[in-house]
């Protein structure tokens, strides 16, 4: 069948979601497609972004690449979750950690064994159960798909890494897969008269790059998208108050921790993300409760070890696009919108879009329907992360800072009221559709933050409360025992040719 195929795709914009794009769709429509990027050394990209969720290894093995040879390039360790410090009450501290808690029985959700087990006066913590969680506070790590001999899964994992290195290990491959990279400025974006579409981006220097199809990779300034289409941005500071950040790089004092901090602060939340040659340290602040100066003195004075550069400031605005992808014009990366770094998932949002872009790619039609689909994908995307986000902010009883009283008094998106509201009465939880956290993550933190189920579902009464504990003791000796002949996190990077502070 003959196909009006889309010929030459214009990735502009060099950044993660540049060169995550232009790896993936070089390695699926090489053959076919030319791919040029244009990037500007002198304009640069955002130079922060350092911690994932684990579908990362699911687009780092459509890319073929080696673990080891990635971890060493990108400066890269390994996170098993995010500890949450301060975020319920002053005090509080808990982890949303990847992977399963418990095992379920018969036909119920683990929690509600937890659930009963509770009520009847037992004291475990909801981590017990998480190998995670206590491989991460053990400073553990090794390769483990499943504990062996047992139903039970083994350790889920992701990243942290330099992201400007991850850019420049993945334009390796992209420019060995074929495409062309092009240094320059944009000036201007020139449209068809007929019907919008872009026809060519103009450079600096006077030249036009024609493409049939582009992709707004420019970060914020989504020169594409929002300067030469116009397309609207929706705003959701209503319910996440962060509009700042300052980050700044520290010096390594201990082996990196395999897991993400997270902790509270009067008006936003610092993360501290070890990588092994340093660490990086950020304050996500709301403008309208800081000052950048206060913001940046506590960030400073909550360092573990000496800085290595000067504090950067980064404005940002929460929210999306009212459309993705607008006549032959795709944005993908920070064009595309902006939600905190709170659970790592902008680098994930670019992965979805690109993969979803790859599904639903388009010729030279451009067919309404192609761009009407993925824009309703992608929406669904950013508003299940919206509402996870914002969870966190809300479900907090800190009496001691205006901006989280205002926080927990605040209207919440309806889809978010009615999940905390199921869950605060049944402690059942659903995961709706597609969306990127499963009933797991939003336990975690409903649990972490406070936020306990009135009553358990009675289909774990029909375990004899001697089997209850029998099985909850089984489970956390199991899981210790896996746990006790993993390698330390340092000595694992090691073992890979990493250089980390700590390691034997
Ligand atoms: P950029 O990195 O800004 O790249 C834009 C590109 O466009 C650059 O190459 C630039 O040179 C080019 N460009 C712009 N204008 C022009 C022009 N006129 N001509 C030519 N080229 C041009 N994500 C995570 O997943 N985990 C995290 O922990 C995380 N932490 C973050 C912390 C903060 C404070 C912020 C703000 C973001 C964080 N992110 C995180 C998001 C992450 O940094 C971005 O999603 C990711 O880096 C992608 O950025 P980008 O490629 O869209 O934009």
């Amino acid at each position: 069948m003959a196909q009006d195929r889309v010929r030459r795709l214009l990735i502009v914009g060099g950044g993660t979601a540049g060169w995550m794009a232009a790896a993936l769709l070089s390695r699926m429509f090489g053959q076919t497609l030319a791919i040029t990027l244009v990037e500007s050394e002198d304009i640069g990209t955002i130079g922060v972004g350092e911690a994932t969720i684990p579908p990362i290894q699911t687009f780092n093995d459509a890319l073929r690449i080696d673990e080891a040879e990635f971890l060493r390039a990108t400066q890269g360790t390994i996170k098993l979750g995010i500890q949450f410090n301060d975020w319920g009450r002053l005090g509080d501290s808990y982890m949303h950690a990847f992977g399963g808690i418990g095992h379920h029985h018969a036909l119920s959700p683990f929690v509600h064994y937890f659930l009963r087990a509770r009520a009847a006066g037992r004291t475990d913590r909801l981590w017990d159960y998480s190998l995670n969680e206590r491989a991460a506070q053990a400073g553990k790590f090794g390769k483990l798909p499943a504990i062996q001999g047992t139903p039970l899964a083994g350790l889920n994992y992701a990243y942290h890494f330099d992201a400007g290195l991850y850019a420049r290990f993945l334009r390796d491959l992209a420019e060995r897969g074929g495409v062309v990279r092009r240094e320059g400025k944009v000036a201007g974006v020139r449209l068809r008269g007929s019907d919008g579409f872009v026809e060519a981006v103009e450079m600096e220097g006077g030249e036009a790059i024609e493409a049939d199809c582009f992709i707004d990779c420019t970060g914020m300034r989504a020169l594409l998208i929002g300067d030469a289409l116009k397309v609207g941005f929706i705003d959701w500071g209503q319910w996440l108050p962060c509009d700042r950040a300052i980050a700044v790089q520290s010096e390594n004092v201990a082996p990196p921790r395999p897991y993400t901090q997270s902790s509270a602060h009067s008006a936003g939340w610092q993360w501290r993300i070890p990588l092994q040659h340093r660490t990086g340290n950020g304050h996500v602040f709301s403008s309208a409760w800081m000052s950048e100066d206060e913001a940046t003195q506590i960030l400073l004075d909550g360092l573990e070890g000496p800085r290595v550069n000067d504090p950067r400031v980064i404005r940002f605005r929460t929210g999306r696009r009212e459309k993705f992808w607008d006549r032959n014009v795709i944005a993908i990366g920070l064009s595309s919108g902006f939600l905190e770094p709170l659970e790592s998932t902008s680098i994930h949002l670019i992965q979805q879009a690109v993969v979803k872009l790859a599904t639903l790619f388009p010729d030279q039609g451009f067919a309404p329907a192609f761009a009407a689909e993925y824009n309703r994908q992608m929406i669904d995307e950013f508003e299940g992360i919206r509402d996870f986000i914002v969870l966190h902010y809300h479900a907090n009883q800190r009496d001691d800072a205006p901006m989280w009283r205002h926080c927990a008094a605040m209207a919440v998106p309806d889809s978010l009221t009615r999940r905390i509201e199921l869950f605060r009465q049944s402690g059942r939880i659903f995961r709706e559709q597609n969306e990127l956290f499963h009933e797991v993550g939003w336990m975690q933190v409903m649990i972490g933050q406070n936020i306990w189920p009135q009553r358990y579902d009675h289909m774990a009464d029909a375990l004899p409360e001697g089997e209850l504990n029998e099985f909850l003791d089984n489970l956390k000796i199991i899981m210790g025992g896996a746990i006790s002949r993993l390698p330390d996190h340092a000595a694992y990077l090691a073992q890979l040719g990493c250089k980390v502070v700590g390691a034997a």
